[in-house]
């Protein structure tokens, strides 16, 4: 009997993806001795409504170059080819197809665990995935609040332990759109096709 695949799947907009996301995962993998993590950039984030996200093939670029190295990390473009709303809870399915005797975990930051409640069918969720989380510096979490709105939550959550990263996607943004090259935020590669396609730059801005 072939043994269960333990899969880690990373969504996120990915605008860029930086170290962060890449030490998300592989804390993940390390400590849940994850087969495999696979990043799935989402294609109309339902959480980030009101604001310019970065052209779909360009998110996708950079994600391929930032795992390249990595055989165990993995691009899926089930969430920016499926018709819309992008929302998580009906993702799973999408995936459980794919993999059915998987097991699943959603890696997210503290500040997506802290706003879960947020998240459409948070309990549903918490249903069809364990969640891993890696504490993010400046998102604490209250328990008891999060608790009472999605009931179960806590037994839900594996927390990763190791060390966290401020670094995020705005601020990389942010860096560069003051003319700043992002090097060192992000993997060689990424920084390499930021500069080529000139992505956020202040005449972009
Ligand atoms: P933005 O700043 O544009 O909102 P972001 O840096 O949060 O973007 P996303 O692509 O939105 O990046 O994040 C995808 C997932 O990765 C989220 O669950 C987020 O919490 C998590 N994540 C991103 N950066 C970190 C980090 N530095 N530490 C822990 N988790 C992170």
């Amino acid at each position: 009997m072939s043994k269960q695949q333990r899969i880690g799947l990373l969504g996120g907009t990915f605008d860029p993806p930086h170290w962060g996301h890449l030490w998300l995962a592989e804390l993940a993998r390390v400590q849940l001795h994850l087969d495999r993590v696979l990043f799935l950039p989402v294609g109309d984030p339902v959480h980030k409504q009101g604001r310019v996200i970065t052209a779909v093939s360009h998110r996708l670029q950079m994600v391929s170059l930032a795992i390249q190295e990595n055989p165990r990390f993995e691009l899926d473009t089930t969430d920016c080819t499926r018709p819309e709303p992008h929302t998580t809870v009906t993702l799973l399915p999408l995936l459980r197809q794919r993999y059915p005797d998987s097991a699943f975990w959603l890696l997210i930051g503290g500040d997506s665990l802290r706003d879960l409640p947020t998240w459409t069918e948070p309990a549903q969720l918490i249903q069809a995935c364990r969640l891993a989380v890696l504490p993010r510096p400046g998102a604490e979490v209250n328990w008891e609040i999060l608790e009472t709105a999605v009931p179960g939550i806590k037994t839900a959550v594996d927390l990763l332990e190791g060390p966290t990263l401020s670094i995020s996607a705005t601020a990389i943004r942010a860096w560069a759109k003051q003319g700043h090259e992002p090097n060192y935020l992000v993997p060689t590669a990424v920084a390499t096709y930021l500069h080529q396609h000139q992505l956020y730059q202040p005449q972009n801005a």
